[in-house]
């Protein structure tokens, strides 16, 4: 098995089945705005910038240890690092993943922006281009034509360590890219999207920056910007960037899988309180478009519990909500959910 160099066309059968899932069509394929930040081909220049924003907040955590020992972490730094941590993995989950990927709940237009704005503050590319994507790992997961599967250069020893690196990172370096006008047409035709994809870069430097602003303001000193911009910015970042890789890679490998789903993916408890929930990975792929992955007994999930609020609160309806004989109908051992 392995990733082929031009994008296959889907499966008749899969492409039935994940837009009777997800309720969006694929369309035609086509050529994608430019507008979008993300053509069918990423330049050698895009390559650069997505190395050099894998590998800066990577180093910052190699030398957190000794910055730590060094200078501390104060109580303004801790709180900007878990607060921008919170927004932008929340917006990752909620919005990118859950409302806009899958359509497990609908949102205000207000909401919808805003979740929108704060998924692109984890710096994982243009909301447009990450549901094309993962869109398209659903397509196929976990065999041929999947963007990132672990699998992709098969199951020896060798093939696994290759794979688990091209699911984890690796992937992000492909030339060939997901198609937006087939994998997500119905947000090129969303004008809030198209603008929010459009201000990718702006909206970069609003994440790399505001903390050390805040930072600053806070402790009106330098060294508060600048301890605040290496803990809430290249720390922070660097979790956010490797929690949601790990979703791809570790939850494609191991974890339990009490679920029917067609891939590989597990149930990774460990992962849960930092990737908000999102590590229940084999009830999302046996059910991808429930509000909550988290649906066992004791299964912490952050993300499910905010769309919970936003809806008693009256800003989002038709949240998908696990339904305990849909549960049943998927689970191996075909026991009721609890
Ligand atoms: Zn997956
Ligand atoms: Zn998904």
């Amino acid at each position: 098995m392995s990733v082929p160099a031009s994008t296959p066309l889907l499966d008749p059968v899969r492409e039935a089945e994940e837009a009777a899932l997800t309720g969006h069509s694929y369309g035609a394929r086509g050529t994608a705005p430019a507008a979008t930040h993300g053509s069918d081909h990423q330049s050698r220049a895009d390559r650069f910038m997505v190395g050099t924003f894998v590998a800066v907040p990577l180093i910052a955590v190699a030398v957190a240890v000794p910055v730590a020992w060094g200078w501390g972490i104060g109580w303004t730094e801790l709180a900007l690092a878990v607060a921008f941590y919170v927004v932008a993995s929340h917006g990752i989950t909620i919005g990118f993943h859950r409302l806009f990927t899958h359509g497990s709940f609908k949102a205000k237009r207000w909401l919808k922006i805003t979740l929108a704005i704060a998924g692109s503050l984890a710096i994982e590319g243009p909301v447009a281009r990450w549901v094309a994507d993962h869109r398209k790992h659903h397509a196929y997961s976990d065999d041929e034509g999947d963007p990132h599967s672990p699998w992709a250069f098969g199951d020896s020893a060798w093939g696994l360590t290759k794979g688990l690196w091209h699911a984890h990172t690796g992937w992000l370096f492909d030339v060939e890219q997901t198609p937006l006008q087939r994998y997500a047409p119905d947000l090129l035709k969303d004008k809030d999207i198209v603008r929010i994809s459009r201000a990718f870069p702006l909206l970069v430097a609003v994440s790399l920056l505001l903390p050390a602003l805040l930072g600053g303001l806070i402790t009106w000193s330098w060294q508060g910007a600048l301890l605040s911009f290496f803990w809430a910015t290249l720390v922070r970042v660097a979790l956010v960037h490797h929690v949601t890789w790990s979703i791809n890679s570790v939850c494609h490998v191991w974890g339990k899988r009490p679920f029917k789903a067609r891939d590989r993916s597990g149930n990774v408890a460990w992962l849960a309180l930092l990737s908000a929930g999102e590590s229940w990975h084999n009830l999302h792929h046996a059910d991808p478009t429930c509000a909550r992955h988290g649906v066992l007994k004791g299964q912490l999930d952050s993300s499910a519990r905010v769309i919970s609020w936003f809806e008693k609160l009256g800003w989002a309806w038709d949240v998908r909500w696990p339904k305990p004989e849909r549960l049943a109908a998927r689970r191996v051992d075909g026991q009721p959910s609890a």
